[in-house]
């Protein structure tokens, strides 16, 4: 059997595509969200992918990494540490000297054939390190609190011939980009090009696992849609913080800092809950 069998993310995702659920893979900033997290994940028995961007290696160097994976281990279910749109050479390094299981090497804001040849260079790096992988082909627009903006760019729906290319650059996961968009979505919310998913998903042929970027704001019921196509990991960001957000706003200075901190995880824990019921996770794990 090789490394990329038993490594806890390519594990996660492959339960997933056989089961037909999506896993939450959730951005954290802070320990309290972690925490949360990883409390809904037990709650309810589900998987689940804590991620970070690279901005809390630039902050905290490794300690929020660390004490995710510490987390994780001793969960008592499938939780796999991510680090997402990985965009330099020089993160990548970093990153793989941490206890990350997966990294998103995001070379998209290069031209395709730079992106193609950094990509497979830098997949190789990690997997030499049992770190399993992630790309995105196109360009998905917009940018997120702690990733660069990529909105100058402009945004490129991925085509079909390169996810023949970029499979053979030995990732195992793709972010496809067929409308979904980083950030915040415009006043007429989000509209998918699920032809253009399900013909990308037929081309994939199970060779990798197909992510979802850019879910601020979706309703349960594009969700739903997202996973029965066929999305197995689902990148989330303000759709399991936001009542937290609401919480400090609400109660900064008008509580004790300790109760604050423990209301604000059981914030992140119940809206977490609830999107790992709707995506189907819960009880899976
Ligand atoms: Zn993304």
């Amino acid at each position: 059997m090789s490394w990329k069998d038993i490594n806890t993310h390519n594990r996660i995702l492959r339960d997933a595509e056989a089961g037909q659920y999506g896993v939450i893979a959730a951005i954290a900033y802070n320990v309290e969200q972690i925490f949360g997290l990883v409390k809904a994940a037990k709650n309810v028995r589900s998987p689940l992918i804590i991620q970070f961007f690279p901005w809390a290696i630039e902050v905290y160097d490794g300690l929020l990494v660390r004490t995710a994976a510490d987390a994780a281990k001793t969960a008592g279910v499938p939780i796999s540490i991510h680090l997402d749109h990985a965009q330099s050479e020089d993160i990548i390094k970093r990153a793989a000297e941490l206890p990350f299981d997966s990294i998103m090497v995001d070379m998209s804001h290069y031209d395709k054939e730079i992106n193609l040849k950094k990509t497979a260079e830098l997949v190789e790096y990690c997997n030499q390190r049992h770190k399993a992988t992630e790309a995105e082909p196109g360009r998905i627009e917009g940018g997120e609190d702690g990733v660069m903006d990529t909105a100058g760019l402009e945004a490129c729906m991925t085509t079909p011939e390169e996810i023949e290319e970029f499979v053979a650059t030995g990732v195992d996961s793709l972010a496809p980009a067929f409308g979904n968009v980083h950030g915040e979505y415009g006043p007429s919310g989000p509209r998918l090009d699920f032809g253009r998913f399900s013909q990308i998903r037929i081309l994939a042929d199970n060779r990798v696992r197909l992510v979802l970027h850019g879910t601020n704001g979706f309703a349960p019921d594009l969700m739903k849609r997202c996973v029965a196509a066929g999305v197995t990991k689902i990148n989330v960001n303000r759709l399991v913080l936001d009542d937290y957000y609401e919480h400090l706003n609400a109660n900064v200075g008008k509580m004790g800092h300790t109760q604050l901190i423990e209301e604000g995880i059981e914030k992140v824990t119940q809206l977490t809950m609830k999107w790992m019921e709707i995506c189907g996770s819960s009880g899976k794990a």
